[in-house]
């Protein structure tokens, strides 16, 4: 698994384990891995270079996350610079303080927001696959919540009264975006023989 997130590898760990698996991380690996620029403009070009890259250079299979929280009324971002909104060195709490910020004036359905996560699986010599997950909610109008990470505290997902932060692990993790592509990677795992 191609990240240095500690809050991803703790999520993408516990939703795979009951598919009997074992996932490395590159500290796992003992081989220095590249740094991988996320340039692209989607999800899915950014998740796919992080696989690609470090299946190359680790010689195993490779998946890599790339993710973010969209916001209708603001035309879809923060997107793709969700973990940088605020600025290169952003905090989550920056990021949080400046979305809050921005949608200030906006009630009803225009909180509306989504959390998309893009997965993507690579083998050593270059052949990816993505696949995406959806969670759909709104933002809430303060930070609730002290469980997860980036946008947590302000994220409730519809059907649910509580944000994402207040939600368990586990139950945050049966209904995330996250959770819903694993779900579908457990099938291209399938195709590479390795479950
Ligand atoms: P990435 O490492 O470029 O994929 O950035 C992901 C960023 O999106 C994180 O730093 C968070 O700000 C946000 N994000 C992605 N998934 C989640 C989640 O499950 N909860 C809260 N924030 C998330």
């Amino acid at each position: 698994m191609a990240t240095g997130n500690e809050h991803k590898k703790r999520e993408l760990k516990a939703i795979l384990r009951h598919e009997g698996l074992e996932i490395l991380t590159p500290e796992n690996i003992g081989r220095e891995l590249p740094a991988v620029v996320e340039d692209g403009q989607t999800f899915a070009e950014n998740a796919a270079k992080k696989a690609v890259l470090t299946a190359a250079a680790s010689g195993c299979i490779c998946l890599a996350d790339d993710s973010g929280l969209r916001v209708e009324a603001l035309k879809g971002k923060p997107g793709v610079y969700s973990a940088r909104f605020a600025g290169e060195k952003a905090t989550d709490d920056d990021n949080n303080a400046k979305l809050l910020e921005l949608m200030r004036d906006f009630h009803g359905d225009r909180r509306k927001a989504e959390f998309v996560c893009v997965i993507a699986v690579s083998t050593p010599d270059g052949i990816v696959k993505t696949v995406q997950g959806v969670c759909p909610g709104r933002i809430n109008d303060k930070p609730l919540g002290s469980n997860g990470f980036g946008y947590d505290p302000l994220f409730i997902p519809s059907g649910y009264g509580r944000t994402f932060a207040q939600l368990s692990e586990t139950e945050k993790n049966l209904i995330s975006h996250r959770a819903q592509a694993l779900k579908k990677v457990y099938c291209l795992l399938k195709g590479f023989g390795l479950v």
